[in-house]
């Protein structure tokens, strides 16, 4: 079995990020530059946006933060979205999720300009990503891809089953493994919470998605010997054997389903440390998209 190390290839990346940023600079080319739009105070979006300003500045790249009260009307936000779409300073901005209620998710997604979408959210990467055409592919799914990739995983006519499709990881996830292209060509099943017969699909994988949310899920008697197992699920529990009080659990039981596969994503330091890295490629991209 092997042990995916996504903290390991998301340090090789930013490391390899960090030399063209420098190399772009003594050339005298443009600094990329990512904004990131956060609205009110939650606290995971704070954590999330802080840690990409950060990798921003570990990278070399320049970053705005632009912090707007919860009440912030639809309009404004729309209207300040309009700015960075015009900014030629910005190479491409998220605006982090979720948002307050009042404001609808949808229309923030289509007002992003998409050549600056560095979150692949807008529907014309969203369509260019179906057409396998080059586009900013979302985060998470961008990054499990990598993961493939840099540890040579063969997937070229593998079945491989995706639980979860949601609009971020799920479904693109799917869409990026049938791919014509490598990693991809894969035979792929998406399933959902109204699948009748998830084990008897899970049992038939060479490879596993596993992104549903739900604590431990996969269990060993769903994996097949020698599959691949990949692990987005993120649940934080309550813990009385960490100091913080909570624990960071998986969608797969590790612990039994590792003995069974050839390769496998830990929780935490799997998918999660490649998510940033997507986002800062991505944005890198859009910079050179303007050279
Ligand atoms: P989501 O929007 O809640 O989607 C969950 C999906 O799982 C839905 O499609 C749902 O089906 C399906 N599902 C729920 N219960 C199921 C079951 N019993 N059997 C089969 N399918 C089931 O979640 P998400 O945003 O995709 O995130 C999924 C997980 O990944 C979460 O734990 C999240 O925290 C984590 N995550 C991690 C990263 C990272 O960087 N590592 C990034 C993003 C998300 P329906 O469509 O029928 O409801």
């Amino acid at each position: 079995m092997v042990l995916i190390d996504g903290k390991k290839i998301a340090q090789e990346i930013k490391e390899e990020v960090a030399k063209e940023v420098a190399q772009r600079k003594a050339r005298g080319l443009k600094t990329p530059h990512l904004s990131a739009i956060l609205v009110g105070n939650d606290g995971a979006s704070e954590t999330y946006v802080g840690a990409k300003v950060k990798s921003c500045h570990e990278v070399g790249f320049e970053s705005s933060l632009l912090r707007f009260d919860s009440n912030i009307s639809e309009e404004e936000l729309l209207n300040e979205i309009e700015k960075l779409n015009n900014d030629p300073s910005v190479d491409g901005f998220i605006v982090q999720l979720p948002l307050p209620k009042h404001i609808n998710e949808q229309k923030v997604i289509e007002a992003v300009n998409p050549a600056k979408d560095v979150d692949g959210f807008h529907p014309v990467n969203a369509g260019k990503m179906l057409l396998n055409l080059p586009s900013f592919l979302p985060a998470t799914p961008y990054g499990i891809i990598q993961l493939l990739e840099r540890y040579n995983i063969e997937t070229s006519g593998k079945h491989c089953v995706v639980i979860g499709r949601s609009n971020i990881v799920g479904m693109p996830m799917s869409v990026l493994l049938a791919r014509n292209s490598y990693p991809g060509n894969c035979t792929v099943t998406i399933t959902h919470s109204r699948t009748k017969n998830l084990k008897e699909l899970t049992l038939q994988a060479d490879m596993i998605v596993a992104a549903l949310g739900k604590a431990e899920f996969l269990t060993a008697d769903m994996v097949k010997q020698g599959a691949v197992v990949i692990d987005v699920g993120i649940t934080r529990l309550p813990s009385d054997k960490t100091k913080s009080g909570f624990k960071l659990f998986g969608d797969v039981k590790f612990d039994e389903v590792a003995p069974k596969c050839s390769y496998i994503t830990p929780v935490p330091g799997g998918v999660g440390p490649m998510t940033i890295m997507s986002l800062i490629k991505n944005t890198l991209q859009a910079c050179r998209n303007k050279d």
